[in-house]
């Protein structure tokens, strides 16, 4: 007897004690598994030549045997090898078990159970004894894996026929209020197929008996019954994407994401779309909630799945979507596409640019409707994608920057709420020329910046740009409307009368030599000079030209040798006593002035959320002056 895994062991344990209701998703978990080992044989023979079968062939059977209690779930698809029944049997490697592991509240699992299913476990809510025998494609050998719960599983060779899996599940017996017997009636299993599995594309053939009326011999003859058994196809077979929208329920679309797209919860928005004409195609898009676990990986591909006429040619098509929309799933299906297109004819189809072109275009339409109508929905959606947005304004040189200038969203100093840039522009006052942002790591850190309260205090609203990313996405849309973006941090800004800059402009002349002398102690200070901008804070740190310090941090953690230096500008600001006690250092204590100069700029430098380079000398330093 071999093991299960830690975590498959969990799992199985709530499977079998779930006290959960539903569980006749079981049924549509090994039905789908039979149909995406149908899918993949048939994937495979498109592009390997030595796969011959008749695609009209492959089928799903099931078969109830009411004496032994069992219910069989047969396909024959790619099967599995004795490595693959140990690997795919013998761990869990479902993303949802991740989620799974995190939260281990009863009522939250049974949550994830109702909401998504956890694939072949769950025939363990309702089999004592799970069997599955089958037979790789192109293999002379069969094993069967056999377990009988929590304590383990074997794995031993066995004989079948055909290639394709055999799932037997034998049927526990009823327990208190529990009806488990009912999962080996016929009518039972014919309605949650139609329920749950409707939409799979691959024939399921059971044996279904009816009740005929005997032919009379005379016509005064009693009415008499027959019954007959036959096999049927019992589920539609017209895939969900190519019924009529009207007749399809919200449940139904829900249930098809759940299971083709592995997801728990329900997607956002769901385009349903059919295009008749010169190019026919249907197309079925979801928006997701929440990334998936590996958005953020290399691992991560985007795509949808793409049919010819029913029939799965590619699993991950990536040219149907844009980088920028990378988070959408969905199937395309089109007879105008030919069966056996690879990946390389793929690049050149004209067919597929067209589609693209209009999935881009729908799903496009559809944020923009979401962020106008349903704002709240719309800002769950971009706490999970709207980064993605924002690298679409900045990536290919600004090629999409029109498209999606008005999807993108910022935090706003304005309820501390995100905004777009539209609505940015219809508050600002007649004088503002400019838009104001802030750059840091988060908002409330943001809004403490020095600068950010000179221009708050000012009257004005301030855009806080939290993900590294913002900046470059504004500096590549250089301009909203007519207006152009203004750093607070930036040297230039510009806040008070031309009078008082023609004042400040003679204080920095009259204090020229100190500043000289200051800036040998901090080399890598372009300029030191009063402000008068700050209203209580004592320093800030400005840059000086197209790179502000947040671009420098985000360009130096990227990995490369050559490191970047924003040209930065020290500001004191000349109203606060610090400037005066500067002065005074300058005449009568030239050594304590360094150590103030050092001092100061640390500051500004953490303020502005940069590091330090020898903290250990500005820890001293700040000693040796509190010493005094
Ligand atoms: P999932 O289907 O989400 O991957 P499951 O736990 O339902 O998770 O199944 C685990 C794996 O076992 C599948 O990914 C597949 O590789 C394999 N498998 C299950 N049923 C079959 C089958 N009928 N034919 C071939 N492989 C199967």
């Amino acid at each position: 007897m071999r093991e299960f895994k830690t975590e498959s062991k969990k799992l199985m344990d709530l499977m079998i004690n779930s006290i959960y209701t539903n569980k006749e998703v079981f049924l549509r978990e090994i039905v789908s598994n039979a149909s995406d080992a149908l899918d993949k044989l048939h994937y495979e023979s498109l592009t390997d030549a030595n796969i011959k079968i008749d695609p009209s062939k492959l089928e799903i059977h099931i078969d109830i045997d009411k004496e032994k209690r069992t219910l069989t779930i047969s396909d024959n698809g790619i099967g599995m090898s004795k490595e693959e029944l140990e690997n795919n049997l013998g761990t869990i490697a479902k993303s949802g078990s991740l989620d799974f592991k995190t939260n281990n509240k009863k009522e939250e699992d049974i949550d994830i159970i109702g909401q998504f299913g956890v694939g072949f476990y769950s025939a363990f809510m309702v089999a004592s004894k799970v069997e599955v025998i089958s037979k790789k494609y192109g293999s002379e050998e069969a094993y069967s894996w056999i377990s009988e719960g929590i304590q383990g599983y074997n794995i031993e060779k066995s004989s079948k026929e055909e290639y394709g899996t055999d799932v037997i599940l034998t049927i526990k017996e009823d327990k208190d209020e529990e009806d488990y017997t009912k999962f080996l009636e016929e009518y039972e299993i014919t309605s949650l197929i139609k329920k749950y599995s409707d939409y799979i594309t691959h024939p399921i053939k059971m044996e279904v008996t009816h009740q005929h009326l005997k032919e009379k011999e005379n016509e005064d003859d009693k009415d008499e019954y027959e019954t007959v058994t036959h096999e049927e196809v019992i589920n539609d077979l017209v895939p969900i994407w190519k019924r009529n929208s009207k007749d399809i329920k919200e449940e139904e679309y829900d249930t098809f994401y759940f299971d083709k797209f592995d997801d728990y919860e329900k997607p956002i928005k769901h385009i349903h779309t059919k295009a008749e004409g010169t190019l026919e195609f249907t197309s079925l898009i979801y928006i997701p909630l929440h990334a998936p676990f590996d958005f953020y990986t290399k691992e991560y591909e985007k795509g949808l799945q793409l049919y010819s006429n029913g029939v799965l040619i590619m699993e991950k098509c990536p040219e149907l979507v844009p980088d920028y929309l990378n988070f959408i799933k969905g199937v395309v299906d089109s007879s105008d596409l030919p069966l056996n297109i690879s990946r390389e004819t793929v690049q050149q189809n004209r067919v597929l640019k067209v589609i693209s072109k209009n999935v881009e275009t729908k799903v496009l339409r559809e944020l923009a409707n979401m962020q106008e109508k349903s704002r709240e929905e719309y800002i769950k959606f971009f706490n999970a994608f709207g980064m993605g947005l924002k690298y679409g304004v900045y990536a290919d040189y600004g090629a999409n920057k029109d498209k999606l200038k008005d999807l993108i969203m910022f935090y706003s100093s304005k309820d501390k709420a995100l905004t777009t840039l539209k609505e940015y522009i219809s508050r600002m006052d007649k004088n503002q020329k400019e838009i104001y942002y802030a750059c840091g790591e988060t908002v409330d850190k943001t809004d403490l910046l020095p600068q950010t309260t000179a221009v708050k205090d000012k009257g004005y609203e301030v855009l806080y740009f939290t993900d590294y990313v913002d900046e470059f996405a504004i500096k590549m849309l250089d301009k909203y409307e007519d207006k152009t973006f203004k750093n607070v941090c930036d040297d230039s800004l510009e806040l008070n009368s031309e009078e008082e800059q023609e004042k400040l402009k003679k204080k920095n002349e009259k204090s020229k030599d100190m500043f000289d002398f200051m800036k040998k102690e901090i080399p890598e200070v372009k300029e030191i000079r009063f402000t008068n901008k700050l209203s209580k804070h004592p320093v800030c740190l400005s840059s000086d030209g197209m790179m502000s310090a947040s671009m420098e941090k985000v360009l130096n953690a990227m990995p490369s040798d050559n490191k970047v230096s924003a040209e930065k500008v020290l500001e004191i600001n000349e109203k606060h006593k610090i400037s005066k006690k500067l002065k005074d250092l300058y005449k009568n204590d030239k050594k304590l002035l360094k150590k103030y100069t050092k001092i100061l700029y640390a500051q500004a430098r953490l303020i502005e959320g940069l590091s330090i380079e020898n903290p250990t000398e500005i820890s001293n330093l700040m000693a040796d002056v509190m010493s005094k």
